[in-house]
């Protein structure tokens, strides 16, 4: 298979960002904007030792599962990679991908018996979904093309070049006006816009966010520079060049925009694809906006993360707080906390919740939003959870009934899964974007003991590749908890105290008592009868260690063997 060469293929599947995928000669070949079922010609633009890229050059014959984009930018843009496969397949391929990353990298058995139904979009009015207009955050690049006019819009496919966008689909309608009146001042007061290639220019992106509920509307212009400009802050063409104050001019062009609550600028002078740089200065309203998601309100600042699909979300919340199954005393730790949002939700069921949170920003709109609603049993921290949660613990010995996690798409730190294992919660609920690495964290969990009981997909980012997760996992029962530990145990035995091996005792149990006990009981039992045990080893790893005690029973059962091994 060659580069540029043609071929009639069928496409069988999706691949894992929403590509079709079809073979020719059993060599698997990606191609974008088909669909399970087209029948395409197609042609290879990349090919590798085992697999190929091909582009779809004719349609064949459709699939059933095709559907007209709403948007004409659709194919070209690099967002909506699935807006040309009917909703329900979009939803089926979604609940597919979890299942199988959770089977095959998680290693999760009986998978089929766990999966809960995705939770999909509303239908409109009509019957169908369209899954349009949901988002509240839109981050919009700037450019100048080719031919010298000032573009705003998306990013092609897998590129840095910007279409420019009078309309995007996902987003609320205020933003189509947005972008109109931004780009008209752009070019009235010569606003540069940014150009990566030589770091020049001033204006990289324009960042708006929008209070679904309350309407309320920010808009954020992201600078290479520290201030609004125009031409030397001057107005072009005027006979007498008078100096203008470029950013009271930005607020008058945006204070008509219905919902208008805040105007602010981000700096960001750093050669870097991140789009927000660390400051903000608001030039016009408030520092935030507002939104709720159920009862709760929150303040949204424009550097902290707040869901981009308020609907949605408070359906992935409801389930977050099923699975943690809280009955009003229980402590529960919300790792990757943003703004609060999973924390306060679960505050008003739980006895106190601890929130970590790496960007400042946010938690200071944490602690804000906590205020606001009048919650007090919540406590915030800033830094890494696979920083500050150790540090906790190794301090005061922190406890917790549930820990919620919910990372950003790389995944959870090994040292925050190490510390949740520890910890030892009796239930962990895992809030995912990346279906990959949580089965990869799922997998080191269950190292530690714990095991899936539920998995829930919510839909949360229709027409796109993304889906979110909600994973509820429970500590196994003790006797199977402890079978990992006890590997690194035995390797400890010191040769005095190893007369009769921990499997030996076990076996002796269960023949002789019909007992099943854990390399823990055991422990614990030699430690009582004055038996030296490794080093380490199952110690109770603080004060109020919440290690399952052995139940007299199997105490005795256990006396029993030592007995029978003459070790008492
Ligand atoms: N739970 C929140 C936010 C989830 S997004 C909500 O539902 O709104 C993930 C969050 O993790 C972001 O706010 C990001 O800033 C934060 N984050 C990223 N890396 C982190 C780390 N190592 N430790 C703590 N927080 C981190």
């Amino acid at each position: 298979m060659e580069k540029n060469q043609e071929f009639d293929i069928t496409i069988e599947d999706f691949g894992d960002n929403g590509e079709g995928i079809g073979h020719i000669d059993g060599m698997a070949v990606f191609v974008k904007d088909t669909v399970p079922g087209d029948e395409a010609r197609i042609k290879i633009v990349k090919a590798k030792k085992n697999y190929a890229y091909g582009r779809l050059m004719k349609l064949l014959s459709p699939s059933s599962y095709r559907v007209e984009p709403i948007c004409p930018h659709a194919r070209r843009c690099g967002g909506c990679t699935l807006m040309h496969v009917s909703y329900e397949k979009q939803l089926a391929w979604k609940q597919d991908r979890v299942r199988n990353c959770l089977k095959r990298i998680g290693g999760v058995e009986d998978i089929d018996d766990k999966m809960e139904p995705i939770i999909g979009m509303q239908p409109g009015p009509d019957g169908r979904t369209l899954a349009v207009r949901y988002r509240n955050k839109a981050q919009f690049p700037v450019q100048r093309d080719k031919d010298g006019r000032i573009v705003i819009g998306f990013y092609a496919g897998r590129t840095h070049s910007v279409i420019d966008t009078d309309v995007c689909y996902l987003q609320a309608e205020v933003n189509d006006e947005i972008i109109r009146k931004l780009r008209r001042f752009m070019e009235e007061y010569v606003v540069e816009p940014y150009n990566e290639e030589n770091h020049t220019g001033l204006v990289r992106h324009i960042l708006t966010r929008i209070g679904k509920r309350t309407g309320e509307v920010m808009v954020c212009l992201v600078l290479n520079g520290r201030e609004l400009t125009g031409k030397q802050g001057k107005r072009r063409n005027s006979s007498q060049e008078k100096y203008i104050n470029v950013e009271q001019e930005l607020v008058r062009c945006l204070q008509d925009i219905p919902g208008i609550a805040s105007i602010c600028l981000n700096i960001n002078e750093e050669k870097t694809n991140r789009i927000l740089g660390e400051q903000c200065r608001t030039i016009w309203g408030q520092d935030y906006i507002t939104d709720y998601i159920g009862d709760v309100k929150y303040q949204i600042s424009p550097l902290s993360f707040y869901q981009v699909n308020p609907k949605q979300t408070e359906k992935l919340y409801a389930k977050a707080l099923e699975y943690a199954d809280l009955q009003g005393q229980e402590t529960v730790w919300d790792l990757y906390c943003g703004i609060g949002t999973i924390s306060l939700f679960l505050a008003q069921k739980a006895g106190k919740v601890m929130g970590v949170e790496v960007v400042p920003q946010a938690i200071e709109d944490a602690r804000n939003n906590a205020r606001l609603n009048g919650i007090d049993n919540v406590e915030f921290f800033v830094g890494k959870a696979e920083e500050v949660l150790p540090a906790r613990y190794e301090k005061t010995g922190e406890y917790a009934d549930v820990i919620v996690v919910d990372p950003p798409r790389k995944g959870c730190d090994k040292a925050a899964l190490e510390t949740i294992i520890r910890m030892s919660p009796k239930r962990v609920v895992y809030v995912s974007c990346d279906p990959a690495t949580l089965a990869r964290d799922v997998k080191i969990l269950a190292t530690g003991g714990y095991e899936v009981k539920r998995v829930c997909p919510v839909d949360q980012f229709g027409n796109s590749g993304h889906v979110e997760t909600v994973v509820l996992l429970s500590q196994r029962k003790p006797d199977d908890v402890i079978e990992v530990e006890i590997e690194l145990g035995e390797m400890d035995l010191t040769s005095a105290e190893s007369k009769a091996t921990y499997a030996e005792i076990k076996d002796y149990v269960l023949k002789e008592h019909g007992l099943k006990v854990s390399n823990l009981y055991i422990s614990q039992v030699k430690r009582k009868c004055g038996i030296e045990v490794g080093e380490n080893y199952n110690l109770p790893k603080s004060e109020d260690s919440r290690q399952p005690q052995c139940p007299e029973e199997k105490e005795k059962a256990i006396k029993d063997a030592l007995d029978h091994f003459g070790m008492i």
